[in-house]
């Protein structure tokens, strides 16, 4: 099998992005890798840290102090910030609300984008985010770009978190957090989420998980050979 054939998933939050990567690097055998989580991982670490992020030579020095790995078990991602294990905290509240901010940040992009082209060097990848198809792997073999109706995806994020045990917030603030990042995500200066003219789009909103796994893996298994 050919050993460089990166699979780029971008599209707005919540959308089903990560579980039709995950799938695909299961059925595949390739590396999963969710970019989403590096800026959840620096966003922990500069609500830890009190990094003000208006502060140019302070952010330096905080990306200087943060190591990020990830571990993946049963293609499930884990990330580790500085050795310790922070897959669960990066997706509360706290960091979900200021993830966009530190993610429109031009000196934490360039550092993240410089470790995903790293992970992507020789191997077979699956990474999902926003700016994937369209800065970090331009020349990707298949790009598909997820969209779904707000309010489904709203619903779909509430109830992972309550199966989660997580109880502490409601239906609208969900659904006002992702309409805050969509926001934030397609409006920034610096690598704004935009479909790749070349990407594929996928709306989620009345397609099953095997059917969209089924569309995508049609789009793939050609360029294996
Ligand atoms: O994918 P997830 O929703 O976990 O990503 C969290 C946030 O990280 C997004 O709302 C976005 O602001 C940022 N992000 C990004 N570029 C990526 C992946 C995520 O700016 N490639």
């Amino acid at each position: 099998m050919r050993k460089n054939l990166i699979i780029a998933i971008d599209g707005y939050s919540s959308c089903g992005k990560s579980t039709l990567a995950k799938a695909l690097a299961k059925e595949l055998g390739f590396i999963y890798i969710d970019s989403g989580a590096m800026y959840r991982a620096v966003t922990l670490y500069f609500i830890r840290n009190k990094v003000t992020i208006q502060d140019a030579e302070v952010v330096k020095q905080a990306l200087k102090h943060i190591e990020l790995n990830f571990h993946s078990r049963d293609y499930q991602s884990h990330i580790t910030l500085n050795g310790e294990e922070v897959s669960e905290e990066i997706r509360q509240m706290p960091v979900s609300e200021k993830v966009s901010e530190v993610s429109a940040n031009k000196q934490v992009r360039q550092e993240m984008v410089r470790q995903q082209q790293r992970m992507g060097k020789s191997k077979n990848i699956v990474m999902d985010g926003r700016d994937i198809g369209t800065t970090v792997f331009k020349d990707a073999q298949v790009k598909f770009f997820m969209t779904a109706d707000p309010k489904l995806r709203a619903e779909r994020r509430f109830n992972e978190m309550q199966s989660k045990g997580d109880t502490s917030i409601t239906l609208e603030e969900v659904f006002e957090n992702i309409a805050h990042r969509d926001y934030a995500d397609t409006t920034r200066i610096e690598s704004p989420l935009v479909r790749a003219e070349d990407a594929i789009i996928i709306d989620n909103t009345a397609i099953t998980e095997a059917g969209q796994l089924d569309f995508a893996l049609k789009k793939v298994r050609p360029l294996l050979t």
